[in-house]
């Protein structure tokens, strides 16, 4: 019923990067996603490529979108979320930090891939997309299946004082998920602040996912454009209904 997956740097010869503005060539880019493909065993025609900008908008995907920012010409640019209810419309966005969150409703068979940096966790994005699927699909909150990947961790993310106060201004029961660690410096836990929204948004706690692994503690195997110092690929998330 459903294929998913969140990519690594392993899997090909010096990486395997599925970003086309990280400086390999689109060639090489492509031949990444046609490996990705057969190792899900899907058909890589069906993939619609997200083009995010760190909002909070939503983009309802279905059959028309397949193929887009891969073997056409995008329209769907600005967009940090992508939810469909279509079998074989496979959904891509993509990380290097940034935190995935993955939702299935199994009821109304409506998936959602998230994602949030702190611009869009300040936002609640995962929470929009999760009344987004209720308004489009129909979904009930109470069903939604969630998890949270991989992303810098709260023992990697320091921020600075004006991202700290974004936080508090707009979430401010997010206090216990930032500590002070130095003269203006603060650690916030994106992955446990995205978990609290969602179960205000209705989700049901034993229903999350929260994997709580760092990509920079784990560079080796995950692109951290912080561990690697903004010289980096991309990972991606990937779902499908099938
Ligand atoms: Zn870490």
């Amino acid at each position: 019923m459903l294929v998913h997956c969140f990519t690594t740097r392993l899997g090909g010869s010096g990486g395997f990067n599925l970003g086309f503005n990280r400086g390999d060539s689109r060639e090489r880019v492509v031949e990444n996603y046609k490996k990705l493909a057969d190792a899900l065993d899907i058909d890589c025609r069906n993939m619609v490529l997200s083009g995010q900008v760190h909002d909070d908008r939503i983009y309802p995907a279905d059959e028309r979108d397949r193929g887009k920012g891969l073997f056409c010409e995008s329209d769907i640019k600005g967009y940090d979320a992508l939810m469909t209810n279509k079998r074989n419309t496979a959904l891509v966005t993509f990380y290097a930090d940034c935190v995935p969150i993955y939702l299935l409703d199994p009821e109304k068979k409506a998936i959602a891939l998230v994602h949030s940096g702190w611009r869009g966790t300040v936002l609640e994005i995962a929470s929009k997309t999760i009344d987004g699927m209720r308004n489009k699909y129909g979904c009930d909150p109470f069903d939604i299946q969630a998890v949270i990947g991989p992303s810098i961790g709260k023992c990697c993310f320091e921020v600075g004082e004006e991202v700290y106060s974004e936080f508090m201004q707009r979430l401010i029961w997010s206090s216990p998920h930032c500590k002070k660690t130095g003269l203006d410096k603060w650690h916030i836990d994106l992955q446990s602040i995205i978990k609290s929204s969602i179960v205000n948004a209705g989700v049901k706690e034993e229903n999350i996912c929260l994997t709580g692994v760092c990509t920079k503690c784990n560079k080796d195997l995950f692109y951290s454009y912080r561990g690697d110092e903004g010289r980096t690929g991309s990972m991606a998330a990937v779902m499908q209904l099938i």
